[in-house]
């Protein structure tokens, strides 16, 4: 059956993908973004689809339509672009998750949350389970952020508890893959950007600090199925890649599979920069029957292919 489904932040990086994978599932898609880090760019080649909607809106302000399901995917991402403004990140993580879920509760829509790995801070326990409450400083440089995406799961599960609101928060680890930004500022963008230019790869701190990076298509996957869930399951619940690389390992990966002749440099570690980070995947597999299919080098590999074409 057709669903109307609002995805907001859908021009951006994730959320253009969204958009596109559930057009081709057969649903009605209603993109709303600011662009801010977003582009309609990213879904151009939606416009002309009878069955797509773009919608220039803030999601700090309210909106009001009627669909069966939201995804709120509105958020800068990257640590550069949510530190640019602070506060603005914070509201549009608190004020948007305020603005969201009254409209799932009047509209009666299911309500994804596109929550984050950072969450956990800069994680004592490892690997992350959903159960880890995390290692946050609230007055950091990432706090606009972390602390803005743990007051949404708050919001999200007392609008849940108190108003029966359909909800499913997902906490998304290092997702990458084409149509990220050239200048978004994460780490794979960068060093494939880098490479391809020639330029230093740039190296925050020492290298040792790791990620587990997860390619696009799998987060989607993960998404929708988790969307499709019965109304027993809220969340939250880990998407991500186990594969944990350190940003060493990942440098000398996109240098030999570019070819390129980049030197590494080193440059000062930003504050409150995670040591490491990866996922237990255990509920997602036992609750979803899902797990990543796409390993790092086969993802960098369509990533590469990507960047080729735009720089
Ligand atoms: P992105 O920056 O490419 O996309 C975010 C989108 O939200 C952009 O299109 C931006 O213009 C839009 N946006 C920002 N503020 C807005 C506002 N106030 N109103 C309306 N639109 C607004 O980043 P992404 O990687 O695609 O991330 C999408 C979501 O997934 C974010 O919520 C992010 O926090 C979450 N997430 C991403 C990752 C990752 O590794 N990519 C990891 C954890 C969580
Ligand atoms: N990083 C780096 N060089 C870059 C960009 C990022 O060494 O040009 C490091 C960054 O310090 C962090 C890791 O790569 O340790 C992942 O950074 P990213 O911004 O992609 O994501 P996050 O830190 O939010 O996981």
């Amino acid at each position: 059956m057709k669903k109307k489904i609002l995805v907001t932040g859908g021009a951006g990086f994730i959320g253009s993908h969204l958009c596109e994978r559930l057009l081709n599932e057969g649903n009605e898609v209603i993109c709303l973004d600011n662009y801010f880090t977003g582009q309609k760019a990213n879904v151009a080649h939606l416009i002309g689809n009878p069955y797509f909607e773009l919608i220039r809106h803030d999601v700090t302000m309210p909106f009001f339509i009627e669909a069966d399901e939201i995804y709120n995917m509105a958020c800068p991402a990257s640590p550069i672009h949510y530190q640019y403004n602070p506060i603005k990140t914070i509201k549009t993580s608190v004020m948007g998750a305020v603005n969201m879920l009254g409209l799932a509760k009047r509209i009666k829509a299911k309500i994804l949350q596109a929550s984050t790995s950072e969450v956990y801070g800069d994680p004592l326990e490892h690997p992350q389970t959903e159960e880890y409450w995390g290692h946050v400083n609230p007055i950091g440089l990432r706090a606009c952020y972390d602390e803005g995406k743990r007051c949404a799961e708050a919001l999200f599960i007392n609008y849940h508890r108190q108003n029966n609101v359909r909800i499913k928060i997902m906490r998304i680890f290092n997702t990458y893959g084409p149509k990220m930004h050239p200048n978004d500022g994460r780490v794979v963008s960068n060093f494939i950007v880098q490479a391809l230019k020639g330029n230093d790869i740039t190296i925050y701190g020492d290298g040792h600090q790791t990620r587990s990076f997860q390619y696009v298509d799998d987060l989607v996957e993960g998404a929708i199925r988790l969307m499709n869930t019965g109304d027993e399951i809220t969340g939250p619940i880990n998407i991500g890649n186990p594969g944990e690389f350190t940003i060493l390992e990942l440098a000398e990966k996109v240098i030999q599979m570019t070819g390129s002749k980049s030197k590494i440099v080193f440059q000062p570690l930003p504050s409150d920069d995670p040591m490491q980070r990866q996922p237990n995947i255990s509920k997602a597999k036992e609750i979803l029957h899902w797990e990543p299919k796409i390993a790092l080098d086969e993802g960098l590999s369509r990533t590469i292919d990507f960047f080729k074409t735009i720089v």
